[in-house]
């Protein structure tokens, strides 16, 4: 029998439905990602090492367990063969990511996520077949860059070169309506959603009138989100 504590309200195995995530390692970043998942009504099952943690966390999570997670026998009384989908939140320990990493992948959990520290641990984990690495400093890093350097207040890399932005409308689109703007012939953006003060987010359409302190959401080429935004 693995050596490990478990808190929770029904049984490991019961928790490994459709709507259940395991998360492995409950550091800053999978405790956060954990309470998200259990905001957003997934089950979740949480698995760290230190028993001081597992206890912070008793009780908002469905399960949470102090456990060696590099312990297969340990995995399989948890029943993480059954789930679909895991996120290994393990980083500074790279020896300990690798081999749950290789658990895992000979579980064939069908979706695996993974935290990297660095590039080389992000390539090592890309090679052994994780689809789904995120580096979540660096990724945080580019994103406030982007947020600085622009006057925008929030900014998201849908791709490579193509993002999202958030931001305050430019006084000189003010009382005209997105159809007769020319936002996306001239500056190559689409204005999505519109915010106008004290009111919900709506889609933004042709017929929509901007007015002095909306804020909207743009997509298009980062450099022209980017250069939209600071027209603000
Ligand atoms: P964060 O930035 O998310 O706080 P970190 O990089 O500071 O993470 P990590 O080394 O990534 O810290 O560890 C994240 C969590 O994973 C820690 O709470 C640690 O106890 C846990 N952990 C590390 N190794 C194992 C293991 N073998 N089994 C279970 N949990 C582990």
């Amino acid at each position: 029998m693995a050596k490990h504590r478990f808190f929770g309200r029904t049984d490991p195995a019961r928790v490994a439905s459709a709507n259940a995530v395991a998360v492995i390692g409950l550091g800053r970043f999978g405790q956060s990602l954990a309470l998200e998942l259990m905001k957003d009504g997934a089950e979740v099952l949480g698995i760290d090492a230190r028993e001081e943690v597992v206890q912070s966390l008793n009780g908002q999570l469905t399960h949470v367990v102090a456990a060696d997670a590099t312990q297969e026998q340990v995995l399989r009384q948890l029943s993480i063969p059954e789930f679909d989908r895991v996120v290994i939140a393990i980083g500074s320990d790279v020896q300990a990511s690798i081999l749950v990493t290789s658990l895992l992948l000979r579980f064939s959990i069908p979706q695996i996520w993974a935290k990297a520290v660095s590039d080389a641990h992000g390539l090592i984990l890309h090679q052994l077949g994780i689809p789904h690495v995120v580096y979540p400093e660096k990724d945080m890093g580019r994103r406030v860059a982007h947020i600085v350097r622009g006057s925008m207040q929030d900014f998201i890399e849908i791709d490579s070169d193509f993002a999202m932005v958030k931001t305050e409308v430019h006084t000189g689109f003010v009382g005209i309506r997105l159809g007769d703007s020319e936002i996306r012939r001239k500056h190559g953006v689409t204005v999505t959603s519109v915010k106008h003060p004290g009111e919900h987010w709506e889609a933004a359409s042709a017929d929509t009138v901007l007015r002095a302190g909306d804020t909207i959401l743009v997509t298009g080429p980062t450099k022209q989100a980017e250069r939209f935004s600071r027209m603000g």
